[in-house]
């Protein structure tokens, strides 16, 4: 199947791959708008209000906690952008205490879609880290960030930290590029924290 759907590709004229895209996008976006028509909650990450979130289909494999799943509400993901809870909390407090400016220096380790959306929205630049995605702009070890002192207005690191061989390292280099006044949010979770981290942003609907 996907030896064919690559031949498809490489047969098809770009412009006729970008607007079969576009369809499906469209397509995409009219079924979510029939299926989650409402005004239950909001994204602040999109922009749209949604009659509820989507089920976060947890891993059965050993990587989440099962037995806390199962006493929390699960309709937490945003139908549209894919924000989680963690997501929404960053984009809710940058719209509340507006610290960004268009001038502002950002850094994004391990970019979420939901966060491109925001910033995209907001007429705002930043620059997204990555160590492995391709898609990154740039390619950087937070144990050793290769920017200057003091560079950053604002920095976020989505579930990086715990990935890290050398966290303490990496806490350094974020202090070390952030400027004096700046804000370097981490969401993460620690072994001996993951259930209040992830219970107090499952709570919170903006
Ligand atoms: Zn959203």
């Amino acid at each position: 199947m996907k030896f064919f759907s690559n031949l498809i590709k490489k047969c098809t004229p770009k412009f006729l791959l970008i607007k079969m895209y576009s369809f499906r996008a469209l397509f995409r976006y009219l079924a979510i708008r029939r299926e989650f028509k409402g005004t239950n909650v909001y994204c602040p990450c999109c922009d749209k209000h949604f009659s509820d979130f989507k089920v976060f289909k947890y891993d059965t494999t050993g990587l989440h906690n099962i037995d806390f799943y199962k006493n929390t509400s699960l309709n937490v993901v945003c139908p549209f952008c894919g924000s989680y809870p963690r997501h929404r909390i960053v984009c809710d407090y940058l719209k509340k205490e507006n610290i960004l400016l268009p001038t502002s220096n950002i850094l994004i380790f391990a970019m979420p879609l939901s966060y491109k959306k925001w910033f995209k929205r907001n007429n705002l630049r930043y620059i997204s880290a990555d160590l492995f995605n391709i898609r990154a702009d740039m390619k950087t070890d937070i144990q050793n960030i290769s920017f200057d002192d003091n560079y950053f207005d604002f920095i976020s690191c989505d579930h990086v930290l715990e990935h890290v061989p050398d966290y303490i390292a990496a806490l350094k280099e974020l202090k070390r590029v952030v400027k004096t006044g700046g804000v370097c949010g981490n969401n993460g979770s620690t072994p001996s924290g993951i259930k209040n981290n992830i219970r107090r942003c499952y709570n919170y609907r903006p």
